[in-house]
């Protein structure tokens, strides 16, 4: 968003709060500072080119950019971008980010992924018989399985279960041996820059390689190759789809066979998977994969559109993890069942976190955990 476009939204605001209702940094912080309405005055700020505290700057982070607030705007401001935006131009006058993003992004490009792992394990969710027979990057595929730091290193079971699926789907596909990051970190650290460099070389190594459509296990991933990379490489035309969207095509061509597995589980929806994404959203095709599964969906809201972030959106958790814990136990509350599903690994580890944290007995999964086991029923 340009700058007199920022302003122009930013003077739109009517004071109303309404915006105020949906936050979730907001009602668990009870903070005006850290709501919609709070966040839009601080952005007043930096485009005025007036100081801002360390408290405020902070606020801008704790955004989790899950952009439930512009849909609830009488004046249909689009709050998230304009919060967005403020750290751009922070970043660029060298203001911003914060410490914690620093690390993390130093992180990525010294090890290739945003969440400090060991680049020697990154494949250790592989199953050797499959390391045995894979050539990785040398196969001849132009589909890549693009797994994500998240899937590979945190959550593994959201790397081996998309593998083996379309493995014993039989699909054409491959993945690779030192997969880098793919820069949704340091995008939504506002960091332009580090992240268009990244951008630029990802799609150098796609194009070496022979990749003309991606599946991806990760939301942020999902966000940054389908809107991000198009924004700012026009010529990148490759396809971009979640693995619930293949998994969901490949059930029905009848190249999977679903048996029902009768239980009771509880579905969030990722927000880069629903309201932010460009070509979907993806919310009737989980539940229907679900569903063939045997199992019955308790919904947390009656419109997945306004299903709030699992709290750790935009990498809040690193910059005060009590809101994420806070806004994880919020969630935990509404649910009716033990288990708690997600198409996002990072929800998934969020929730893990979040039940550790409080001490709570919810158990969360990454989709194709139940897939694969209705599968092999
Ligand atoms: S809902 Fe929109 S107009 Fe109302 S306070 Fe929030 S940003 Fe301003
Ligand atoms: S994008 Fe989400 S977290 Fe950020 S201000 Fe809006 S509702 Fe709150």
């Amino acid at each position: 968003m340009d700058e007199n476009k920022v302003i122009e939204e930013i003077e739109k605001c009517l004071d109303c709060k309404n915006c105020l209702e949906v936050c979730d940094t907001y009602i668990v912080t009870n903070d005006l500072l850290k709501s919609p309405n709070g966040r839009l005055k601080i952005a007043q700020k930096v485009f005025n080119n007036n100081e801002i505290s360390q408290e405020e700057l902070t606020s801008l982070y704790t955004c989790t950019l899950c952009a439930l607030c512009d849909s609830i705007c009488p004046q249909m401001i689009q709050i998230s971008e304009v919060i967005y935006s403020s750290k751009v131009k922070l970043v660029k006058e060298n203001k911003a980010p914060l410490d914690i993003h620093n690390k993390i992004i130093n992180g990525i490009i010294e090890k290739d992924n945003s969440v400090n792992g060991n680049p020697e394990e990154r494949l250790n969710w592989l199953a050797e018989n499959y390391k045995e027979t894979e050539m990785f990057e040398k196969k001849n595929s132009d589909t890549l399985l693009f797994l994500g730091c998240m899937s590979s290193f945190r959550v593994k079971e959201s790397a081996s279960a998309p593998y083996e699926i379309l493995k014993l789907a039989g699909y054409d596909f491959k993945i690779l041996e030192n997969e880098p990051c793919c820069g949704e970190y340091v995008y939504s650290a506002g960091n332009i820059d580090i992240a268009k460099k990244i951008f630029k070389e990802n799609i150098e190594l796609f194009k070496k390689i022979g990749v003309k459509n991606l599946i991806v296990t990760c939301g942020g991933c999902l966000y940054a190759f389908d809107k991000v990379y198009r924004k700012y490489f026009k010529d990148f035309d490759l396809t971009v789809k979640h693995i619930v969207d293949v998994i969901y095509d490949l059930e029905r061509e009848g190249k999977i066979n679903l048996k029902p597995l009768n239980r009771t589980i509880t579905y969030h929806d990722p927000c880069r998977l629903g309201r932010k994404y460009k070509n979907g959203p993806l919310f009737s095709e989980p539940r229907e994969l679900l569903n063939k599964c045997g199992l019955e969906i308790k919904e947390m809201s009656s419109n997945p559109k306004e299903t709030p972030c699992c709290g750790s959106g935009s990498g809040i958790r690193g910059v005060d993890s009590s809101i994420c814990i806070s806004i994880g136990k919020k969630l935990f509350n509404k649910m009716e069942t033990k288990e708690i599903i997600s198409s996002c690994p990072l929800c998934v580890f969020n929730f893990r976190y979040v039940n550790y944290k409080n001490q709570t007995d919810k158990d969360s999964k990454y989709i194709t955990d139940y897939i694969l086991e209705s599968m092999k029923k």
